[in-house]
């Protein structure tokens, strides 16, 4: 089979290393891919627009296509791909829009009983900021579009949630933002693998979003997963029954099959996990932790989704854990700096580097984006999978490389 990867990141490199695996896959391609990905794929140009790739493929005779990130998910690669009779994972347009309005999804959530934060949708900046004036702080403040990870803000005094809400709605364009119940626990990602029928709950994860230790910081698309997450398997149970499941079937009663992987981000509270978000999409690093972990095939598995068939597919997983440490550039995420030479050894056994913002010129590796590499660890528990990340790093550290040095030790605490 001739199979494409989407996307440019360390989730899209995983994916790839993980399809290479497949006896399946004769033939590897990544569109636009980075230099990590050379190596394996056949890299292809590709500016973003879907209808193009979607041509491109069906002439080059793709098979099966996997989607990393969400750009291209909201602007219905699914549907381009689908209507040439071209096999892809990833959700419709439509489906997408679960992760491409925040408005649309807490819509859903309350139609079908999803626990979520309670929350308002404004448009008008005046109802908004009197809204804000009305129910005060701590609140949570977001835009309903994509904002890749950067459109939240968790405010604890009035000023910043004024300032917050000002910022999203009072451009030219106008906008989108809901408002919601600060919610308090702690903070678990489940994905799951789905053909809009069956459910495949894969192993509990966890993101860690702020740059800095101890969750400090501004927001960033992530910083470093760890996988398995300790979740009590009673709570691992509710998310399938009260949030997975009526997801999918809720869509599925308003006429959207969705076909591919789902992703629940969720704050444990005490009254029970509930919603913080949901992506169409694998998660970046949870990819990068967890893919390692899968035993299946991952190609397979995609295929049955692909093609509506995954009833009776099992998952297996290897044992042990996963702690993924991502390596950012000076700078990020406001302002990364790039054009930094990159040198990455050979890993160890039990270490694994996945490339994100990386490009190869005249014979040099060259740094090209905020998160720029991904370090996992791969060992017999959650302190080894660590220990061997983190002594890997002042490997292929760089100058003035950011991570974090507190990966997984909430989960250490838990487990
Ligand atoms: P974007 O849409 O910009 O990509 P995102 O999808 O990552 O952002 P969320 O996951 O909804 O946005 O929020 C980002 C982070 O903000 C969460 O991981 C969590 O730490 C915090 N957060 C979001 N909602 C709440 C809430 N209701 N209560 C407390 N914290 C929250």
């Amino acid at each position: 089979m001739k199979v494409l990867v989407v996307g440019s990141g360390g989730r899209e490199h995983a994916l790839l290393w993980k399809a290479a695996q497949s006896p399946l896959v004769d033939r590897l391609y990544a569109a636009p891919g980075n230099a990590g990905m050379a190596p394996l794929a056949e890299l292809v140009p590709w500016n973003g627009d879907v209808e193009a790739l979607a041509d491109w493929a069906l002439g080059e005779g793709i098979d099966l296509t996997l989607v990393g990130p969400e750009a291209p998910l909201v602007e219905g690669i699914a549907d381009a791909f689908q209507k040439r009779g071209l096999l892809i994972f990833g959700p419709t347009q439509k489906a997408a829009m679960i992760e491409g309005s925040k408005a649309f999804a807490k819509g859903l959530m309350e139609r079908y009983g999803i626990p979520t934060a309670r929350y308002r949708v404004f448009q008008d900046p005046i109802l908004a900021l009197e809204y804000l004036e009305e129910v005060g702080v701590p609140i949570v403040i977001k835009d309903s579009g994509l904002a890749a990870g950067k459109g939240v803000t968790v405010a604890f005094d009035l000023h910043t949630a004024k300032q917050a809400v000002s910022n999203l709605l009072s451009g030219p364009e106008g906008g989108e933002v809901v408002m919601e119940e600060y919610l308090e626990g702690e903070e678990a990602t489940v994905l799951a693998l789905t053909d809009g029928e069956t459910i495949l709950p894969l192993l509990p994860s966890q993101d860690h979003k702020r740059l800095l230790d101890g969750d400090q910081g501004p927001m960033t698309g992530g910083m470093g997963a760890v996988a398995p997450y300790p979740m009590d398997a009673a709570i691992f149970r509710r998310v399938e029954e009260e949030i997975l499941k009526p997801l999918i079937q809720g869509l599925r009663a308003e006429g959207v099959v969705y076909r591919g992987v789902v992703y629940a981000g969720l704050m444990l509270t005490r009254e029970g996990p509930k919603v913080l978000e949901f992506n169409a999409r694998f998660g970046d690093p949870e990819a990068q932790a967890l893919l390692p972990l899968l035993q299946s095939d991952l190609v397979e598995l995609a295929l049955r989704v692909a093609e509506g068939r995954l009833k009776g597919a099992e998952l297996s997983w290897r044992e042990g854990a996963s702690a993924c440490v991502v390596l950012a550039a000076p700078g990020y995420p406001e302002n990364p700096r790039k054009g930094i030479p990159l040198h990455v050894p050979e890993p160890p056994e039990g270490v694994l580097v996945f490339h994100a913002g990386t490009r190869l010129e005249g014979g040099v590796l060259w740094s090209q984006g905020g998160r720029v590499l991904n370090v996992v660890g791969l060992g017999q528990d959650l302190k080894e999978a660590l220990e061997r990340a983190y002594a890997f790093i002042p490997r292929v550290g760089f100058p003035g490389a950011q991570y974090r040095k507190d990966i997984g030790l909430r989960a250490l605490k838990r487990g």
